[in-house]
């Protein structure tokens, strides 16, 4: 596939990546248009709660880091936090001690108890440029690492040296299969490789956003920028992989959880009444079952993960429960992101970052049955999931721009 490897640090990373691009724009298309649905735009989430950590002071004064709320009359009344009778809470005293928080054992993050917290719409405020950054951002991200990642010095993050890149795979299920199967040398077990991977994934991700739309001080317009995503992801190959990594780590949850979304309700009301103003056509909720639908024939082809790989051996349910521990810490880290619009999207791509972690390594078939089982995920862990998958595979996207923006240049050089 890789004809030529000298053409700079995009080319030498992607050429192997032809056939995950191949699926992507479908992948794309279809999930553009499910995320501006009203079931999956609109999203419930606490963004005020104190940094357990820290004191967190560094809040971001830029005009982009602000996002604007949804008054909840807005919101399709079956769809509010008052009406949502699959949210489960565990007894008092098995709640963790954490204001306005809980979880339930199998979750891999704090999920908002939606008591509190206000409604989005995800569409209006995009994932981009910010300003957000210095010694509040590189906290927080240090202590993503460091905390919750087995340590800086153990893997190499900050000091230059990364950890070393796996063989170049051709197709979407080689890039699992030769993530899993990765040489281990190093000492680490594969569950934390898998867990670095993640993360470092995840922040690839939210970089190549950055980049996308970032700002140019000359004219004050948003627009891509080559240099921010060489410099930020590029030249660090394993980052570009592990962007693919949780493209298909998403794909394969939303397989297996494909028969339990097809059954899921996408209905704005129990009985549809078209003069009600918050009634949500029946045309969109036509929309989001064909995309849906879409998106899950994608899912089911490309979406190959032998998530049985991990957990597996003597210590299994001890690293099952550490690597559970690490990722719910990363979702109580979010509350100390000091700007707003960055806080809301950490917390959604955690949410289905863990979401489809549970799916992949706490529910067995049963439990995925729709009709044994119709409470089995809450409304914000399905919206998270399927956005979560959309933020990945335009991070995919935007690498063929980025790829041509650089073939440009070289032509010019
Ligand atoms: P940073 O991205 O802050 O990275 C710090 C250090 O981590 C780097 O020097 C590098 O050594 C290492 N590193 C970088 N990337 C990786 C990787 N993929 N894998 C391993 N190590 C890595 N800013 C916005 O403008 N818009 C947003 O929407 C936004 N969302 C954010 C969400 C969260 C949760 C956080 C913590 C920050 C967010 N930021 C956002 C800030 C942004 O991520 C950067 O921190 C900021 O742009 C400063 O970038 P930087 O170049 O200093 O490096």
């Amino acid at each position: 596939l890789c004809r030529d490897t000298t053409t700079g640090p995009i080319e030498t990373t992607m050429c192997h990546y032809e056939t995950i691009e191949s699926v992507n724009d479908e992948l794309y298309n279809n999930l553009q248009e499910l995320v501006r649905t009203p079931f999956f735009k609109f999203f419930q989430v606490d963004l005020y709660r104190e940094c357990p950590f820290w004191q967190e002071n560094g809040f971001c004064m830029n005009r982009e880091c602000g996002i604007t709320t949804v008054d909840e009359s807005e919101i399709p009344e079956k769809w509010r936090a008052a009406s949502l009778s699959a949210i489960e809470l565990p007894p008092m005293d098995e709640r963790i001690q954490l204001p306005g928080c809980y979880y339930r054992d199998s979750d891999y993050c704090f999920l908002d108890d939606m008591t509190e917290g206000e409604y989005v719409d995800l569409t209006q405020v995009p994932e981009r440029y910010t300003g957000y950054a210095g010694p509040s951002a590189h906290r927080v991200w240090k202590s993503i690492y460091e905390e919750n990642c087995f340590g800086l010095s153990e893997l190499g993050l900050m000091t230059g040296h990364s950890p070393a890149p796996v063989s170049l795979p051709d197709t979407l299920t080689d890039v699992l299969r030769s993530e899993l199967n990765a040489d281990t040398g190093s000492g680490e077990c594969l569950e934390k490789r898998v867990y670095y991977k993640i993360i470092s994934g995840m922040h690839a991700s939210i970089s190549t956003h950055i980049c996308l739309e970032y700002l140019n001080q000359t004219t004050g317009e948003l627009g891509p920028n080559l240099q921010c995503f060489v410099t930020r992801v590029a030249s660090h190959p394993e980052r570009l992989q592990y962007i693919y990594f949780n493209t298909v780590l998403l794909l394969r949850a939303v397989a297996r959880i494909g028969p339990y979304l097809s059954a899921y309700d996408y209905c704005s009301t129990d009985s549809p009444n078209p003069l009600d103003p918050k009634h949500v056509s029946s045309s969109d909720e036509m929309i989001t079952l064909n995309k849906l639908s879409d998106v899950l024939a994608i899912a089911e082809h490309v979406g190959k993960f032998d998530e049985k790989v991990l957990f597996r051996g003597e210590n299994a349910n001890v690293l099952k429960q550490e690597f559970k521990e690490h990722f719910r810490n990363v979702s109580r880290i979010m509350d100390c992101v000091g700007c707003d619009k960055c806080r809301l999207w950490g917390k959604v791509q955690t949410t289905g970052l863990a979401t489809a972690l549970k799916i992949l390594f706490e529910l067995d078939e049963t439990a995925l049955d729709p009709r044994k089982n119709t409470k089995l995920l809450q409304r914000s862990e399905v919206v998270a999931l399927i956005n979560t998958l959309h933020r990945f595979s335009e991070s995919i996207h935007a690498v063929e721009r980025f790829r041509e923006m650089w073939r440009q240049t070289d032509d010019q050089d």
